[in-house]
């Protein structure tokens, strides 16, 4: 094990709700801090990405905190059921953020490994990946150059104007998804007619595009649609 600490906002057991491995049970760990927002309501008007919905500020999540890697694998593994009865599947963990590879490293891919955990990530693709990771599903946003170019699973949040799917197309992936844009807004005021319009407007917007180049697929939150986190 190495000396490093990991910032941590949250970490959960539920399904992963997007995307090709939608559906499938996961341990959640939501690294801190991202490089395209500081994550605060007063940034996002300078952020370069400024859509997002997840608050991925701090360590005051569930389980959240600042950890070495060997105290991380023992709340990961502890969060996993009947852990260690090889009849139940594959242990997996999803690293997402904020931006995970601001942090995961090959030290704590190589310590999951060790602890028979399938590692994926979810990341904006602007940063290099460490070697030996399972899966790697890059999400690009706009004005943010992605330098993942080969990966698993290529999710594009739909539209935005600067970054539109034939950008990417380039990019070395098993699947390509295009998943509809949801208000930032809505978790506070779900009420309100014109988020849930835009909801419904970028949802209609998405599935013409996929049914018009076939390529790519729809992707939705299942997990927002099932009310889980
Ligand atoms: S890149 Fe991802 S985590 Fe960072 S601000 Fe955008 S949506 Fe949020």
């Amino acid at each position: 094990m190495n000396n490093t600490h990991y910032r941590i906002k949250e970490i959960f057991y539920t399904l992963q709700g997007e995307g090709a491995q939608a559906g499938r049970p996961a341990v959640f760990c939501r690294f801190s801090k991202c490089n395209l927002w500081n994550g605060r309501e007063s940034g996002r008007a300078e952020a370069i990405c400024d859509f997002c919905d997840t608050d991925f500020v701090g360590t005051d999540g569930q389980l959240g905190g600042i950890y070495s890697a060997a105290e991380l694998i023992n709340i990961v593994v502890g969060l996993w059921p009947h852990y260690g009865n090889d009849n139940e599947g594959t242990p997996y963990i999803v690293c997402t953020g904020g931006e995970p590879l601001l942090q995961l490293d090959s030290e704590l891919i190589d310590s999951l490994h060790q602890a028979r955990f399938e590692v994926a990530v979810e990341t904006n693709g602007t940063l290099p990946a460490p070697d030996g990771l399972d899966w790697i599903c890059v999400s690009p946003k706009a004005n943010a150059k992605v330098v993942l170019t080969s990966c698993n699973e290529l999710k594009l949040v739909y539209p935005q104007p600067l970054a539109m799917p034939e950008q990417f197309e380039h990019i070395d992936a098993q699947h390509f998804y295009l998943q509809p844009m949801a208000d930032y807004r809505s978790e506070f005021i779900a009420t309100d007619r014109s988020v849930h319009n835009l909801s419904a407007n970028t949802t209609a917007q998405t599935l013409a595009y996929c049914l018009q180049h076939p390529k790519w697929k729809l992707s939705l939150q299942t997990h927002k649609l099932l009310g889980i986190d």
